[in-house]
């Protein structure tokens, strides 16, 4: 017997003890070594004419028999001669990467990245057979061989017959054991299944074989002792549906086939929302087929949802899920993308694939982003349905990237605007904008209702500017981190640098507080720490009083961090403005006269307490608040 070199062994021990729970993938492995060596023969065909294919027989066969536990699978496509036998199979393709990479995966007892995502194709079938036996004949010579293994000790080549030039793979499988139950492979219902998952798209039939006996009909003149005579037939049957639905062109499919194919593959009860394909042709060819749901499937916010889009490789699976061709913002999209440039050969350079599926995602979030503007664009009420679904993602997208998606996802988002009683885009809202107007005005608090009536929204909105309402916990952190839209910043109505007075009613507002600085210093000590100031309000209309925020931290941000689970709480600068036009402010001045500091004080606390719940915030001391207010009640 001859033995494997080191990295085959390596990697053959990863399989044959592999820990990898996805072990049935090595007849997507096999299925594509028939395919790719089917191919070869074609295209040699195509230059060579000695050659003589019948382009309709070329096919994959596939056989089980549940009693001896074998499969085979058989191609006639180009077979190996022994030299081939030799390279192909007793030593894997030298690749740096890979070796990087079997190391890791040894250390981390972990092979799942090596074979999910580069098919290391012919040794997989390790991680299911107790022997593998390949029978082949290449297709200009007259000797076969028979290449056989029973795993990493090493493998035999000998002589052998066969008819016609080709290549069977005879695996026969490892014992059951309590938690493999390795014979279901030999199932032809199993069989049956895994090549409509993985490889229904393969470009050649793969056919399903079975031996079946047959009766004879009874001869005429039969004795009348004749026994019934059966003859071997072998019936068969193609698994695979061959053309990809998306290889062929929109106009030939009909949306109730896009829609079955949508809920059959990503197990959707409701056709999609959208249904889009992207198709490349040059250096990197390949074509998308992708989905927007019409709503969010029931595990969305859990750990069993994965991402991605399912990747093939001319056909054949790669992998069902590849986060890497989807950003977390658009990580409702469902899909597939299959490239004829992708390839499952692991000696190709890995670094090299990454790149390529880069190059894939980016032109894909591209048109992704297109086809949601397009959305908008024609189908308004769909499009909020959509943006109520998913509009959060979006936004923790933008928020979460560091400005790196900005650009991808503006356009994209809606806020509930005051003046239009609507969701509106920020290009609407810019677009509407008085002439004048410089920043983008929001409120953030709990619901669009509260907002509405929320003082400071009603005064911004009665001087005749449009209010964005953010009622979502990530909408405020969304824009911050957006930072400006068309060169217009966004401006938090309750912060104190609204700065949307006219000269005199700064005048005035100065004045008054200058008269009644005593009246302000006295509250501001009163409430301490709690307030940064106390000032006079120039945008209260009827409102007795209103709490504002200083600096970069808003009211809203302060209420939001302080539900996050392990956050330390981060408050706000508040500064308390009163109306001087209300009574309750002439009732103040009159106990800062009669030097009444204790009601001053009672008042200050009411005061701000109302400012707080107001705006939807806690208050410290409700039996505090409470037991104040009945004092003067009373
Ligand atoms: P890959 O398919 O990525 O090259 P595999 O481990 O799946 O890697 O196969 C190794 C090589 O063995 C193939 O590149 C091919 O040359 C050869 N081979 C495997 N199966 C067949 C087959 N059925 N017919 C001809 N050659 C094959
Ligand atoms: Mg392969």
């Amino acid at each position: 017997m001859r033995k494997f070199k080191t990295e085959s062994k390596k990697l053959l021990d990863l399989m044959i003890n592999s820990i990898y729970t996805n072990k049935e993938i090595f007849l997507r492995e096999l299925i594509s070594n028939a395919s790719d060596a089917i191919d070869k023969l074609y295209f040699k065909s195509l230059t060579d004419t000695s050659i003589e294919i019948a382009k309709d027989n070329l096919r994959i066969a596939i056989s089980a028999d549940e009693t001896e536990r074998t499969i085979t699978v058989s191609d006639n496509g180009i077979g190996m001669t022994k030299e081939d036998l030799e390279r192909n199979l007793s030593t894997i393709a030298h690749s740096d990467s890979l070796e990087f990479k079997l190391e890791n995966a040894a250390e981390q007892g972990d092979a799942i990245d090596i074979i999910g995502q580069f098919g290391v194709g012919f040794y997989s079938a390790f991680m299911v057979a107790q022997k593998i036996e390949v029978l082949t004949k290449r297709y200009d010579s007259e000797e076969a061989w028979l290449w056989v293994s029973e795993g990493v000790e090493g493998f035999d080549i000998l002589p052998a017959e066969k008819e016609s030039c080709g290549t069977d793979v005879i695996v026969t499988l490892k014992d059951d054991t309590p938690d493999d139950n390795y014979s279901a492979f030999a199932n032809e219902d199993t069989i049956r299944e895994l090549v409509k998952k993985y490889s229904n798209y393969v470009r050649y039939p793969i056919q399903f074989e079975t031996r079946l006996q047959q009766a004879l009909p009874k001869p005429a003149d039969a004795p009348a002792d004749y026994k019934t005579q059966y003859e071997d037939i072998v019936e068969v049957e193609t698994l695979n549906s061959m053309v990809p639905i998306w290889k062929r062109g929109k106009g030939e499919v009909s949306d109730e086939e896009y829609a079955e194919f949508y809920k059959s593959e990503f197990h959707d009860s409701s056709a999609p929302a959208r249904t889009f394909t992207v198709r490349a042709e040059g250096t990197l060819s390949y074509d998308a087929l992708l989905f927007i749901p019409a709503h969010r499937s029931m595990n969305f916010y859990t750990n069993d949802f994965k991402k991605g889009l399912a990747l093939y490789s001319s056909g054949v699976m790669i992998m069902d899920k590849c986060p890497d061709l989807l950003p977390d913002c658009f990580n409702f999209v469902f899909g597939v993308v299959d490239s004829q440039d992708l390839s499952l050969n692991i000696s190709r350079e890995i670094l090299q694939h990454n790149k390529q599926l880069r190059a894939i995602a980016r032109k894909i979030e591209r048109k992704i982003k297109q086809e949601l503007l397009d959305y908008q664009e024609d189908d308004r009420e769909g499009y909020e349905a959509f943006f109520s679904a998913f509009g959060q993602v979006m936004k923790y997208g933008l928020y979460t990237s560091n400005g790196q998606n900005n650009e991808l996802l503006k356009d994209l988002l809606m806020f509930y605007s005051v003046r239009d009683g609507k969701l509106v885009t920020l290009k609407e809202y810019v677009d509407a904008m008085h002439p004048d107007q410089e920043r983008i005005f929001y409120a953030a608090g709990d619901s669009v209702d509260m907002l509405e009536k929320a003082p400071i929204v009603k005064s911004v909105a009665k001087k005749g500017y449009d209010v964005l309402l953010c009622v979502e916990d990530v909408d405020e952190f969304c824009l911050s981190a957006l930072a400006q839209y068309d060169n217009k910043t966004f401006q938090n109505v309750a912060n104190a640098n609204l700065d949307l007075d006219t000269e005199e009613e700064k005048k005035e507002a100065k004045s008054v507080a200058e008269q009644n600085s005593e009246l302000l210093d006295a509250m501001k000590e009163a409430l301490g720490d709690k307030v940064a100031r106390v000032a006079v309000s120039t945008k209260l209309i009827d409102e007795p009083v209103c709490l504002v925020a200083e600096g970069p931290i808003s009211l809203e941000m302060e209420r939001v961090i302080g539900q996050l689970p392990n956050n330390l709480p981060v408050t706000a600068q508040h500064v308390l403005e009163v109306n001087p036009k209300h009574a309750i402010f002439k009732a103040l001045q009159d106990a800062q006269e009669a030097s009444d500091s204790e009601k001053v004080s009672a008042f200050a606390t009411i005061l701000y307490d109302q400012a707080r719940l107001i705006e939807g915030l806690p208050i410290e001391d409700p039996a505090e608040y409470s037991s104040l207010v009945c004092k003067f009640l009373a």
